[in-house]
């Protein structure tokens, strides 16, 4: 028996098992967002209950500018989870361990290498867009008896959502 995409897309990977995950509705989605049928976006709830989340990034700073100095910060994964109603903390997102090839063992490009630090100062929803494109690839995936196909995502993008609506955090292609 063959999987469908729809019940791929209605899986939980592994990455967000921890939470509860519930798939947003594309029309509830800024348009721009990548909302084609091989796409998924699923908002993550803390089992205490809670959406709100203090999120951290590893982040880079540069300062760039001569005599207006300006910090750049470049903020990647690994990414984790805060909750301060229940004070729990989880790893959201590492690209070496998931995805399509963190699967297979091998890292994803540009992960940072700094502990994660708060992403923003307020705490705010996150929200997860992962795809399946290229459907063979997972049907032969499934013909050579792998059966944890929804962690082979082959992108994923994070987004925070604050007061001032949603904000894209990091963005991964994973195969
Ligand atoms: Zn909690």
């Amino acid at each position: 028996m063959t999987i469908s995409l729809k019940e791929l897309k209605n899986k939980s990977p592994m990455f967000i098992s921890g939470y509860t995950n519930v798939i947003v509705p594309n029309s509830e989605l800024p348009k721009k967002w990548n909302q084609s049928e091989s796409f998924v976006t699923k908002k993550i709830v803390c089992p205490c209950g809670s959406k709100d989340f203090q999120l951290n990034s590893s982040q880079i700073v540069k300062i760039k500018g001569i005599f207006k100095k300006k910090e750049i910060v470049t903020h990647l994964a690994p990414l984790t989870t805060e909750c301060p109603k229940c004070n729990s903390s989880a790893l959201l997102l590492d690209p070496t361990r998931h995805g399509w090839s963190g699967e297979f063992g091998e890292s994803a490009s540009l992960v940072g290498e700094n502990d994660p630090t708060p992403y923003a100062k307020e705490t705010g929803e996150v929200l997860v867009n992962y795809s399946y494109q290229s459907f063979e690839n997972y049907e032969d995936l499934q013909n050579e008896g792998i059966s944890n196909l929804e962690d082979y995502f082959d992108t994923v993008t994070v987004y925070f959502k604050s007061g001032n609506g949603y904000v894209e955090v990091v963005s991964y292609v994973c195969a």
